[in-house]
């Protein structure tokens, strides 16, 4: 296995495959004006095992296309949407956030958690506007710095890491020179971050070091997973994923 498969392996089985929660997502489809009262046509970009796909299924009146380029997380996916109840309000579609098939003005709602720093904020922000119609809107999580001065280690570690990370004002002034009208912004608290999504992969540690015989990849693969989580503990207070909805004007 290689290292893409290797990490698609430790993290098929949890939940999420990025921090998030439920009552998070809940929140950003209140600030995004979302209920049941219209139908919708939505997509969600990155959505690996669709913890938020399934969530957004069983809360609205909507069809999906749950969007991803690692087709064993959208075989999960499906398996689990059937288990819901909600298979049939979903359409998964293997391909790359920056190579989509889509019409323009097909979506009401263009959603993804966790995911669009892969091909970067600024350009998935413009390139994903046209897929949606007028009026419609864009819910995205993206890492921000929750200050303005931070530590020296940490912001060496994320300018090489995400050169991208920025604060939420430039985030928000980003969206509008895209041509968006921000609708609300908020940070995912710790509990996003430790509970939902570091704790599931600690606990699946044990069975994939055992699946791949301990083998250099997998460790390689476990340290960077831990000292990731070390990170984060020791530097919580300076960044987190900011949620950011925003609408496209009519
Ligand atoms: N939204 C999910 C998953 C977040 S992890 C959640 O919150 O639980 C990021 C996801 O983006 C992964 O499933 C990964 O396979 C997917 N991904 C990464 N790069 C991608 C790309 N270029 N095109 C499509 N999907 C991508």
């Amino acid at each position: 296995m290689d290292e893409i498969e290797l990490l698609v392996d430790l993290h098929k089985t949890s939940y999420r495959q990025g921090p998030g929660g439920d009552d998070e997502t809940l929140q950003a489809m209140n600030l995004a004006g979302l209920d049941r009262s219209v139908p919708l046509r939505m997509a969600d970009i990155g959505c690996g095992t669709g913890a938020t796909t399934r969530l957004l299924a069983r809360s609205l009146n909507a069809e999906i296309t749950a969007v991803d380029f690692m087709q064993p997380f959208l075989e999960v996916l499906t398996i689990a949407a059937e288990r819901d109840g909600v298979g049939d309000k979903i359409t998964t579609l293997c391909a790359s956030m920056e190579q989509l098939p889509f019409d323009d003005e097909t979506f009401d709602v263009i959603w993804s958690e966790g995911a669009i720093y892969n091909m970067g904020f600024a350009k998935g922000v413009a390139q994903w506007q046209r897929y949606l119609k007028p009026g419609g809107v864009l819910v995205v999580s993206e890492i921000t710095w929750l200050t303005e001065d931070r530590p020296e280690t940490l912001q060496t570690f994320w300018k090489s890491a995400y050169p991208e990370i920025d604060t939420a004002s430039a985030k928000i002034k980003q969206l509008v020179e895209t041509g968006y009208s921000p609708l609300g912004y908020f940070v995912l608290p710790e509990r996003c971050w430790l509970d939902h999504y570091y704790d599931p992969v600690h606990a699946e540690i044990e069975a994939f070091l055992d699946r791949h015989r301990g083998s250099d990849a997998a460790r390689a693969i476990v340290e960077a997973e831990q000292q990731e989580r070390a990170l984060y503990e020791k530097y919580k207070d300076y960044y987190s994923y900011g949620v950011y909805v925003a609408k496209k004007p009519v």
